[in-house]
């Protein structure tokens, strides 16, 4: 299982776009690869078809590699490593391996965070 989920807030930590931060859009599982939002974007030609007879430019985010990303810590204020802990309810959490800030409860599911 790979440790960064769609939604999570990562922080890029190798490649030309290092120290940019944004949102997991999707995660791939198979091949370790991620899309995030506003990063690694890449213009995407359009064949010319029935539904789009002029073909076109578009930009998209290509995926990359989960090992070139860090989980972003909102109490370190970087990308951080996660380790993994369970609550006294059972619960397995990730935590930052720096502060000890648990994941889980700060990002609450389908609810916007930041901007
Ligand atoms: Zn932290």
């Amino acid at each position: 299982m790979m440790k960064i989920r769609t939604n999570d807030v990562v922080e890029i930590i190798s490649g030309d776009e290092k120290g940019k931060q944004g949102k997991v859009l999707r995660t791939i599982q198979e091949t370790h690869r991620i899309v995030v939002e506003g990063v690694n974007r890449v213009f995407r030609h359009m064949r010319k078809s029935a539904q789009n007879p002029k073909g076109q430019r578009i930009q998209k985010e290509a995926p990359l590699d989960v090992s070139n990303v860090a989980l972003f810590c909102p109490t370190c204020k970087q990308g951080v490593r996660v380790g993994h802990k369970t609550t006294p309810d059972g619960q397995k959490v990730r935590i930052c391996r720096k502060c000890g800030n648990e994941f889980e409860k700060v990002v609450v599911r389908g609810k916007r965070r930041g901007a």
